[in-house]
């Protein structure tokens, strides 16, 4: 017989290797406590994984299939044990992205004969057909977006981009109205299996950041599903306007909450593209919703194949300060911090913006280490995983890889906050000074960051106005920035 492992993250039926299997072969699962240790993950991770993990083996047993489910202090401890009683000739697997998880599987395959099988549908692409498409350096993502538009037939009407144009991006960037609001996406009352593992959390891995009690995930193909339904049908229409807005506690506004689903094989990208794309929504909206799946997810995939190992320690501006102890706990007065930290504490999740513009904006301006910064993301979202974290967090939103995935860092004063958010009402500085004593932290620090890397910049086009407007500033003026911001620095944890 022949042994097929299903880890945490690939729990589809859709699986290339289940289409493999024979009758006397056996699923296998694993529930190991050493891996949900290799981090100290938020508690609701743990609890998504292992809840979507007891209830795919159910589904898979209904379905008439063997499944031999550990729970275990390791995988070894768990393969001992089903060796000793099955005695595989072959352990099937599904290929998988992540490296510390692919040299595990590298190790074990010097015992064991592994066979590998594809890990699409969990991708569009396989781990092979993604580092092709990226191609060579300068990698560009709307250039892969486009690739990936015509290979798949989405949104194309004759070989054309749907609505003329390939991007409605420029659409997409509206601002918070006062009074605005969204319907509310829907939030999962945990089933007596969950209720279960939150026990077990609580109890085996107290330790662990984070609040339990407010887990909300969809954790079935069902539960999924439902949640997919309800965005397409009710909030895809407000995604697009507003994806860039930020809102007091509104930490989901219209954004799907899918991405928890998506990265552990609860839905595939092409289902939910599929439902996107049949929607009775404006095309500004369907598109910015695709582009982040069929582009932006398979792209910071392909990025993350080409550049591991290495990447994880890129640290092109030197930034070495700690990240400081509020992250853990979201108790600071700087109120876009807060606003964006409460969620991740309470729900192990926030969206994008916040993501990108307040937290990776902080850890830039802020000079804090990439490492620790990129540990902090991987360890603290529900839909966490090395190969979305690293090129998200030090490519994307800390520049630290010098360039390699985005053409400019995402940095910006306090003004576009303000502008972009309700956030700095509640302040107590004011983002529209820059050295009183008031000021927005991120005022002086932004000048700062322009100053030190004015050399970088000045050739970079997106960013020269910038570097022009600093440069074009009097002496006196710059030195008194740039003493405030180093005083910021020192004042700050
Ligand atoms: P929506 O805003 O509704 O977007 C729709 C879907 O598009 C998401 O579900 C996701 O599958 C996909 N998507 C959108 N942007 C990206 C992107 N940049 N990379 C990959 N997929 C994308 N995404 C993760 O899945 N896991 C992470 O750990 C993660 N960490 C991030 C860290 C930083 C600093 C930044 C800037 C982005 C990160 N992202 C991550 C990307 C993005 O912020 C999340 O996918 C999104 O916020 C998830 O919430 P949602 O499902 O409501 O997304
Ligand atoms: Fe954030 Fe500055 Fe606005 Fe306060 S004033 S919320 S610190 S951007």
């Amino acid at each position: 017989m022949r042994s097929f492992w299903i880890l945490g993250n690939q729990l589809s039926h859709e699986l290339a290797m289940l289409k493999d299997m024979k009758e006397d072969d056996v699923i296998v699962m694993i529930e190991a406590t050493s891996r949900a240790t290799w981090r100290p993950y938020h508690k609701q991770k743990l609890v998504l994984i292992f809840s979507a993990m007891r209830h795919f083996a159910e589904e898979l047993r209904d379905k008439g299939y063997t499944v031999d489910y550990h729970e275990a202090d390791s995988f070894q401890e768990a393969w001992d044990n089903h060796v000793k009683q099955y005695t595989p000739d072959e352990i099937h697997v599904t290929a998988v992205t992540d490296e510390p998880m692919a040299k595990k599987l590298k190790q074990f395959g010097k015992k064991h004969k592994l066979i590998e099988h594809t890990d699409v549908p969990l991708f569009y692409l396989s781990k092979e057909e993604a580092t092709e498409t990226l191609g060579n350096e300068p990698w560009r993502m709307d250039r892969f977006y486009r690739h990936m538009r015509k290979r798949f037939d989405v949104l194309l009407e004759e070989g054309k981009p749907r609505g003329g144009k390939w991007s409605f991006d420029a659409d997409n960037r509206k601002p918070p109205n006062e009074g605005l609001s969204f319907p509310s996406a829907i939030h999962f009352r945990p089933d007596s299996i969950t209720k279960d593992v939150i026990e077990k959390v609580e109890s085996t891995f107290s330790e662990h950041p984070g609040e339990v009690t407010s887990f909300h995930w969809p954790v079935t193909h069902a539960e999924a599903r439902r949640a997919l339904k309800q965005f397409v049908e009710e909030r895809l229409e407000t995604f697009g306007p507003y994806q860039d807005a930020m809102m007091t506690d509104e930490p989901e506004m219209s954004h799907s909450l899918l991405s928890a689903a998506i990265n552990i094989g609860l839905l595939t990208p092409r289902e939910v593209v599929d439902a996107a794309c049949q929607a009775d929504a404006p095309l500004s909206s369907i598109e910015g919703f695709v582009r982040q799946i069929l582009g932006w997810r398979e792209y910071m995939r392909a990025v993350y194949l080409s550049v591991m190992p290495g990447y994880e320690d890129v640290n092109t501006f030197k930034h070495e300060r700690d990240l400081p102890s509020f992250f853990w706990d979201a108790k600071t007065e700087l109120n876009c911090l807060h606003q964006s930290l409460k969620p991740v504490v309470a729900h192990a999740h926030n969206h994008h913006i916040q993501r990108l513009m307040v937290l990776g904006n902080y850890a830039t301006l802020f000079e804090i280490n990439p490492k620790q910064t990129s540990d902090w993301f991987n360890e603290m979202y529900i839909d966490a995983y090395d190969w979305v974290v690293l090129p998200n967090v030090l490519g994307m939103a800390l520049h630290a890889d010098g360039g390699k995935l985005a053409t400019k860092p995402y940095v910006a004063s306090g003004k576009y906050i303000d502008r972009m958010s309700d956030y700095c009402r509640d302040c107590p500085y004011n983002p529209k000074h820059t050295t009183e004593d008031d000021a927005c932290p991120f005022n002086a620090l932004y000048w700062r960051f322009i100053d030190r890397h004015e050399e970088r910049f000045s050739k970079n086009q997106r960013m020269k106005m910038m570097v022009r407007n600093w440069q074009g500033r009097d002496n006196d003026v710059k030195a008194d920035i740039l003493a405030k911001a180093e005083q910021t620095l020192t004042d700050s944890p």
